[in-house]
Formats: structure tokens, C-alpha cells, sequence
């Protein structure tokens, strides 16, 4: 899930609790301070009633004949007053909340029971006060928090959701125009993204300066292996005239003279792998010329007739499946010939006899795919990361080779903005893929 997706959820679901635990106290605490206002009010009239006995007795309450109930009820039966003589002594006003049937309906009251004395009698006055509007009031009450609710919780996904695009911004922009498709530390954009949250503007200084570690010790290393990879040359290349010198004045025993043909080969074998590395530190210095326009189908064509033999030797039936041509501007002809040489060399190399080789060509949306398939041995997925690294040599069964043919075949691609995948299943085959991006620059 999305950084901003997680936030928010979190954000509004932390806003929801807080809103329903708002509905359930809502009318709790209207219960409870409508509770306390009827109970005041209550009191008053209570006070009023006993001042009222006070000043004008209590026969103007109860009625002649009966001489000891008064009952008095407005219209609505919001409110009723009862005074009646009773023998029970209530010590302090009482409150309750009671049901009274009123023809054929119920309501619920708030009821104050208190007893007073009058004239040596006991009397119970009792006063109670409809709690159906309060029931109303709770009511409506937590229909508009219903709609309160409701309104908020779509407001605040909004909300949430702008906010957290915008505030995260910085962040998908460091994503986006750093971190991905970075295939080279050379490459690396180094523009400050523009932010005022101070953890972005570490996280991009860090970045930043990472990359510049990075860059400085692949630029080291380039230059390392150039260096080492040029001094070597010197003494190969003497080391190699004075053999051949004296196998060539032919006063050697012969079995000395097999000696020295033995270190020839050993230092032929060196000669070209400081040749290949130079190849490498090259490309990578940006050494070579893109100012071809090449066919990519008539470099398939160009690569089968130089590899032909070797497709005899092995049996191995090769086919260029081309649907579209496609013309690579701004290329360089001599090392992508390289690049698919090695890929084709490789699988010949990884081959089984009678296998079968495809050069493949075709449109994918808006790219132009390469491919090379075989029918060899494949590659096992663990060893899949590995293949590209320098002098990584999976199938030791191979003697041809030194580990360096598909760090060219990588150089070469990233110098001119290929990208390479590779699907294997072991024991049925390979196919390595060479993606390139059908830009303004690069159409047939
Ligand atoms: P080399 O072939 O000299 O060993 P490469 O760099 O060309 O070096 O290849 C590295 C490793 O990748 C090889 O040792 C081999 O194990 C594996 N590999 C490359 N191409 C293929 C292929 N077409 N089929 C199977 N394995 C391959």
C-alpha cells in the first residue's frame, strides 16, 4: 500500500473514532444536563407550590369533598401537580423517573416527591414533568451528528488525500526523478528538489551525497583499471616479441620450445583480457563515437556470416526472425556488433548439439526488442544477478572464455541506452533481451 494511501486511512480513521465516539456521549450528556434542568426547575416549582400553601392555606387545594387530594394537570400533560395527605415522612425531596398511563398512551416523568407540614397534617406533594421532549431533542440530536458524521468523513478523505499528495510530493519526486532508472552513478540527477519539509530536504542531501561517494569510487575504479589495464600492455606486448624471438632463432631443445609456445598462449590469453578490460574502461569513458545509423537485421546478418562455422561445427540450425527492421540512429557500429556477437557466441557456447538458435526483432509499444534465443542449458535463477559481474564464470565445464563477455554486452548497452533482461529456464534455454526506446531519434 502506498505511503499516502497509509495516511490517510490512518488519518481519517483516527477522525471516525473521535466522531463516533462523539454520537454515543452526544446524548449522553444532553440526558444528563436536561436531567439537571428538569431537576431544578422541579425545585422552583416546588418552592412556589409550598409558598403558595403558605400564603393562601391549603383548602384552596383540596377539594371540599374529598378534603384530601389535589390534582392539577396542564392540557399537554407536560407537567402535573399532586397534594395529598399522607402518614409517611419523605426526610428530603426525592427524584424519580416513572411511567403514567394518560388515556390509553404512556409517558415517562420526571417526578419530585417531597412531605411538608400544614396546619399539624402530613401532606405528600408530588410534581412531575414530561421527559418526552427531552427524548425528542436526543433524538434529533444524534440524526444531525449522523449527518455531521457523514459530511465530515467524506470533507476529510478529501482533505486528507490532497494534503497528503501535496505534502508527500517531495517525496515521489525523489522517487521518480532519482531513484528510478538509475543505471549508471554517472547518470545520477543531482538537482535539489524543491521542498520546505526539513526530513525531505535531508532525505535529498543524503541521496545526494551518496551518490557522490558512489560516483567518485566508480570513476576511481574506472580509472584504476585503465591505468592497470594500459601499463599491462607494455610489458605483455614485449614479453610476447621476446618469445617469439627466440622460437623464431631456433636454437631451442624441443621441449623448451614447447614451454614457450605454452607461455605464449598464457600470454595471449592475458593480452586479451587487458584488451577487453581496456574495451570496457573505454566505453565507460565515453571513448567511442556514436555517429552510425545501423540496421539492427542486416547487424544479425553481418554477425551470422562472421560466427557461421562455429554454428557447423556444433550442428546448431540459426534463423533471423525480423517482423519490422529497425534502424538505430546515433549508434556505434563496431561495438554493437560486439554485443551481439558475444550474445550469439554465448549461445553457441551454452548450446546443446543440434540446438537451436533465434535472432529475434519486433515492435513492443514503444520500444524495439532484440532478442537472442537458444535451446542450451539456461541459467539457474540464483545465478541469474551474477552473469553480468566481471570474471563471473558460472559453467566452469566452458573452457572458451574468461568471464567477460557479458560485462561488455552491458557496457556497450549502456552506452547506448539499451536495457538487457534475461529469461532462462535450465535445461531448455535462454533468451537474453535488448530493449531500445523507439525515440525521435531512433525510428525506421
Ligand atoms: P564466459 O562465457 O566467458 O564465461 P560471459 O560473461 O559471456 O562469460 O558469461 C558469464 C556466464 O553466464 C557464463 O559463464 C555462463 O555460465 C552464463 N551464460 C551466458 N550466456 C549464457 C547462455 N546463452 N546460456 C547459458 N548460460 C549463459
Amino acid at each position: 500500500m502506498k505511503l499516502r494511501t497509509k495516511l490517510s486511512l490512518y488519518s481519517t480513521l483516527s477522525k471516525l473514532i473521535v466522531l463516533v465516539a462523539f454520537i454515543i456521549i452526544v446524548p449522553l450528556i444532553v440526558s444528563i444536563v436536561s436531567t439537571q434542568h428538569t431537576d431544578n426547575r422541579l425545585q422552583n416549582m416546588k418552592d412556589k407550590v409550598i409558598k403558595l400553601v403558605d400564603k393562601v392555606g391549603i383548602k384552596e387545594f383540596l377539594q371540599e369533598e374529598e378534603d384530601s387530594v389535589y390534582a392539577d394537570y396542564n392540557i399537554l400533560k407536560e407537567e402535573y401537580i399532586v397534594i395529598e395527605a399522607t402518614e409517611k415522612v419523605i426526610p428530603a425531596v426525592q427524584f424519580e423517573n416513572t411511567e403514567r398511563v394518560w388515556e390509553g398512551g404512556t409517558v415517562n416523568y420526571r417526578v419530585l416527591n417531597v412531605t411538608f407540614i400544614y396546619g399539624g397534617h402530613l401532606y405528600l406533594l408530588e410534581i412531575g414533568k414530561s421527559l418526552v421532549l427531552v427524548k425528542e431533542l436526543n433524538g434529533v440530536l444524534q440524526k444531525v451528528a449522523f449527518f455531521v458524521l457523514i459530511i465530515s468523513f467524506a470533507i476529510t478523505i478529501l482533505l486528507n488525500v490532497g494534503y497528503s499528495n501535496y505534502l508527500l510530493r517531495p517525496f515521489h519526486m525523489i522517487i521518480e526523478k532519482k531513484l528510478k532508472n538509475v543505471y549508471h552513478p554517472e547518470k545520477f540527477n543531482f538537482e535539489t528538489i524543491p521542498t520546505t519539509t526539513s526530513d525531505f530536504i535531508y532525505l535529498d542531501q543524503t541521496i545526494n551525497e551518496m551518490m557522490r561517494k558512489i560516483r567518485d569510487a566508480f570513476s576511481r575504479e574506472k580509472e584504476f583499471i585503465s591505468n592497470v589495464s594500459h601499463e599491462l600492455m607494455t610489458p605483455i606486448s614485449v614479453l610476447q616479441t621476446r618469445f617469439e624471438n627466440m622460437l623464431a632463432e631456433g636454437r631451442l631443445d624441443e621441449e623448451t620450445s614447447l614451454k614457450i609456445i605454452e607461455s605464449l598462449k598464457t600470454l595471449n590469453r592475458l593480452k586479451k583480457i587487458t584488451n577487453t578490460l581496456l574495451l570496457i574502461s573505454r566505453i565507460e569513458n565515453e571513448q567511442y563515437l556514436k555517429n552510425d545509423n545501423l540496421s539492427l537485421k542486416s547487424l544479425a546478418e553481418e554477425v551470422f556470416s562472421e560466427i557461421e562455422e562455429r554454428f557447423t561445427e556444433k550442428n546448431i540450425e540459426a534463423s533471423i526472425r525480423f517482423k519490422d527492421d529497425f534502424i538505430f540512429r546515433s549508434c556505434n557500429h563496431d561495438l554493437l556488433f560486439t554485443l551481439l556477437f558475444n550474445l550469439v557466441n554465448n549461445a553457441i557456447k551454452y548450446n546443446k548439439e543440434n540446438g537451436k538458435i533465434f535472432v529475434n526483432g519486433y515492435y513492443s509499444g514503444n520500444n524495439f526488442v532484440l532478442e537472442v534465443e537458444d535451446t542450451g542449458i539456461g541459467i539457474p535463477l540464483e545465478q541469474r544477478s551474477h552473469i553480468f559481474s566481471r570474471f563471473k564464470r558460472l559453467n566452469s565445464n566452458s573452457t572458451e572464455g574468461y568471464g567477460l563477455g557479458l560485462p561488455i554486452v552491458q557496457t556497450i548497452a549502456e552506452f547506448h541506452d539499451i536495457q538487457v533482461f534475461v529469461n532462462s529456464e535450465p535445461g531448455k534455454g535462454s533468451i537474453f533481451k535488448l530493449i531500445i526506446s523507439n525515440t525521435d531519434k531512433n525510428n525506421s
